[in-house]
């Protein structure tokens, strides 16, 4: 019989009535279990047990929620082998790429809980000769997490962790694609001692359980991470209560590749950008400027490593490079795009359709070349194994189109010349630039994009802030 998950509410695992969804394994198509679809009585009681907990919760010295924090990290390295095998089960992960991401959960769980002992406040000069004024960082109360497919377990900490340490309580709503990662995180959270309340999960879907939780006029911030049309539509539902909102959104990352680049490395560095986690990543290069003169030198390498490509149902194999896409929607979004492309007059060098492998949802890794800038191909978040190739005659031509984007999340240069690497540092309008590398931020950065990419970021001390608010407190003696 197939599994039915159980919400994780006040420390219990809860029992419930509700309609069902099911959970699919992408690369096969088969029905891997299920979870209850929350409705709004049932995230009411998860957000209520939050707000009993919270104020016992913030009355804890930091370093002792820390402490909880760290029982977590452990759990989850206990059981890192099995963790990664549901997400490359539901998800479609490749089985290298999701041992990286519980390895990086827990260590990001870790990071954050040794802010413990670093958050501290203001001391503010007053224009009184007997008054201190002092800024407090308080905790907001109740946040709500609501989490994409793409790196499920992932955000789960990067959502978690800031809030808890800062003394706030959660709520956390996983992708409907990918819940069965989360329902074990509970698991493992419910064999530690932290405090019932303090962390609570709610399957379920976006407009069902995700806008009972938006709604709740106990939830303080809204932590979101998804597409732009769903960040929008949270956006206009919150300001019904005026919450909060923190959004992590789409992306449409540029890299610019200039003449005097070490090619091999932008060549190999641009193509795992495209195919890990089968493009599916917000912050990885989506669209190519390369100078005429690299554009020969640099297509035939990475053309040498798109046809190269391992790819197919990663729980079978592990050296795969590749595996599907999420769902049938997500290989019809990237088939219109890349056919769009071609009807616009680019030119396909690999891949250009869907891969025949008898199931699942599983695309052909596609290079293309002849882009321009009013494709949709260079336009529209493809998020698949897809890449766009423009040639450009300069650096500022680069620059140009790179910001000519409604996504402001990464963007890339590859050049030898320091001059122009500080150029493209100035002039390019994004949360973030990697120069001469690959697109991973690091977990003491700030992951924040620019125009619809987002509002407010994650990661570091300014988005540990962003769980906190301010209580400013004048005290005249
Ligand atoms: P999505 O917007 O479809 O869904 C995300 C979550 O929102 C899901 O849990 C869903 O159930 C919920 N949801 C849907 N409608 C809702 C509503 N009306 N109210 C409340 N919740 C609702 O996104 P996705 O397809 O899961 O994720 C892919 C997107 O996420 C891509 O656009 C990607 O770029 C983006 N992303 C961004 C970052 C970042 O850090 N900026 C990171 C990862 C993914």
């Amino acid at each position: 019989m197939t599994k039915l998950y159980q919400n994780y509410i006040d420390g219990q695992f809860v029992a419930d009535s509700t309609d069902v969804v099911g959970v699919f394994n992408p690369a096969t198509n088969s029905l891997l279990a299920n979870i209850p679809d929350s409705d709004e009585a049932m995230v009411a009681r998860a957000v209520e047990a939050a707000r009993r907990a919270q104020p016992g919760w913030e009355k804890l010295p930091p370093i002792v929620r820390a402490g909880y924090l760290r029982q977590i990290s452990a759990k989850l390295r206990e059981h890192r082998l099995d963790l990664a095998g549901i997400i490359v089960r539901e998800q479609g992960k490749t089985q290298q790429l999701a041992q990286v991401e519980v390895d990086f959960t827990a260590d990001y769980i870790d990071y954050m809980a040794e802010w413990a002992r670093r958050l501290d406040g203001e001391i503010i000069t007053s224009d009184r000769a007997n008054e201190n004024i002092f800024l407090f960082r308080k905790p907001i109360g109740v946040v709500a997490g609501i989490l994409p497919w793409n790196f499920p377990f992932f955000l789960i900490a990067r959502k978690m962790a800031p809030a808890l340490v800062t003394g706030n309580t959660i709520v956390i709503k996983p992708s409907e694609e990918t819940p069965i990662n989360a329902y074990e995180f509970a698991r493992l959270v419910a064999e530690t001692d932290l405090p019932r309340g303090v962390f609570n999960l709610v399957g379920g879907l976006g407009k069902s359980t995700g806008e009972a939780l938006v709604l709740h006029p106990d939830v303080g911030l809204i932590t979101f991470t998804g597409s732009v049309a769903t960040g929008s539509r949270i956006m206009q539902t919150a300001a019904r209560n005026l919450t909060r909102v923190n959004l992590e959104l789409g992306g449409k990352a540029p890299a610019i590749v200039l003449a005097d680049a070490d090619l091999d490395l932008a060549a190999k560095a641009i193509y795992d950008s495209r195919v890990i986690n089968t493009g599916q990543v917000c912050n990885c290069a989506e669209r190519v400027y390369v100078e005429r003169g690299a554009h020969e030198g640099f297509v035939n390498r990475l053309e040498k490593h798109f046809r190269d490509t391992r790819y197919g149902d990663p729980s079978e194999r592990d050296d795969l490079q590749m595996g599907p896409l999420i769902n049938q929607a997500a290989l019809d979004k990237v088939s219109t795009l890349v056919e769009q492309a071609r009807r616009d007059g680019a030119t396909v060098l690999t891949g250009g359709k869907v891969a025949d492998l008898g199931q699942g949802f599983h695309y052909e890794p596609t290079l293309i070349v002849d882009a321009r800038r009013d494709m949709n191909i260079m336009r529209k978040e493809i998020f698949g194994p897809v890449l766009p190739i423009q040639v450009v005659d300069s650096l500022d031509e680069a620059i140009e189109l790179s910001n000519d984007s409604e996504f402001g999340l990464t963007s890339s240069i590859f050049t030898r010349n320091i001059n122009s690497a500080m150029q493209a540092a100035r002039e390019l309008r994004f949360g973030e630039t990697y120069i001469n590398r690959e697109n991973f931020e690091a977990m003491q950065g700030f992951h924040a994009g620019r125009r619809k990419s987002g509002i407010g970021g994650a990661d570091g001390k300014h988005g540990l802030l962003e769980f906190t608010e301010t209580h400013i407190v004048y005290l005249q003696a």
